[in-house]
């Protein structure tokens, strides 16, 4: 790492947002015991983008806060709900594709240029942590900034499939929406059988955003890489998650029957919080830069 890029991290991005620390106690007790350690493994969940503008799916509690998003079998099997998905992702793309980054993001990128960090998985599927500049990251549940061909299986950006969307659906092109989590928008009273989808520009098949939909299945190599770095690491920090979903609490399991260091960043309540060696109920994107700052000093 460069000092100049050191520095822009130090003086630049980690400057922490307005919210408050309640008790500054508690944050000295996880720096202390975050001190010692070199291969830091860090799970983030939905609450370290809810500073960037995007919504959560959870509330404190952990319940829904509105109805069910979409299911993978559905996407698949189902033209009319292709339609509806494109029609809201297409309204609320106007958002999530500008999306930037917090300081949560931009800590987590300096803890690893210093090289603390053994491996960063996330759930989130907005790619913020490879706009952050962090390197390696697993995207459990892929990345919205991606699509995918059902058929051909080729690539390409969502910000390229935008302007096609807009370009044969100009009646929804300037619709205004509640942006809902994962690219969603509450598009209503509108006629969703009227949506064209372009198809591949490859063969012609199917897109779909590159994500795990809920009832998708993660690809192994992911779960398997995130479960060897963690084998390899000596604490895990959960960094907002309530750790509902599945696929993201079998590795705090995993590392509660490993005996390994256990420690969280989050409000609200948590699944398996009674795992963890210590949990700091602070906002991220205020003491995640105090944390990246302190331990980097060191
Ligand atoms: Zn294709």
């Amino acid at each position: 790492m460069s000092l100049s890029k050191f520095n822009h991290y130090r003086y630049t991005c980690l400057m922490p947002m307005s919210n408050p620390i309640k008790d500054s106690k508690n944050l000295e007790t996880l720096i202390s015991k975050l001190k010692d350690k070199h291969r830091i493994w860090i799970l983030t969940g939905a609450g370290i983008s809810a500073p960037s503008g995007i919504p959560t799916y959870r509330d404190d509690k952990g319940e829904w806060k509105s109805a069910n998003p979409i299911q993978h079998n559905d996407f698949i099997k189902h033209e009319s709900y292709r339609q509806r998905y494109w029609a809201r992702s297409m309204v609320g793309w106007k958002l999530t594709g500008r999306a930037k980054p917090n300081p949560t993001h931009h800590a987590i990128t300096a803890l690893q240029l210093t090289s603390r960090v053994s491996q960063i998985v996330t759930q989130n599927v907005d790619g913020l942590h490879n706009i952050a500049a962090s390197k390696d990251v697993i995207d459990l549940h892929g990345r919205l900034t991606e699509i995918k061909c059902l058929n051909c299986e080729e690539v390409s950006k969502r910000a390229d499939y935008q302007p096609r969307l807009v370009e044969i659906n100009p009646e929804l092109d300037d619709y205004h929406a509640t942006i809902m989590p994962d690219g969603d928008a509450n598009v209503e009273n509108f006629d969703m059988s009227r949506i064209s989808i372009p198809p591949c520009n490859n063969c012609g098949g199917v897109l779909m955003p590159n994500v795990v939909f809920f009832g998708g299945v993660v690809p192994k190599p992911r779960v398997e890489k995130a479960f060897s770095t963690l084998a390899e690491s000596d604490c895990i920090l959960v960094i907002g998650s309530s750790l509902k979903v599945f696929s993201g609490f079998r590795f705090p399991r995993w590392a509660s029957q490993n005996n390994l260091p256990m420690y969280a960043i989050n409000q609200g309540e948590m699944r398996g919080n009674e795992l963890f060696d210590f949990i700091l109920s602070e906002p991220c994107e205020q003491a995640m830069p105090i944390i990246a700052n302190k331990l980097t000093l060191n």
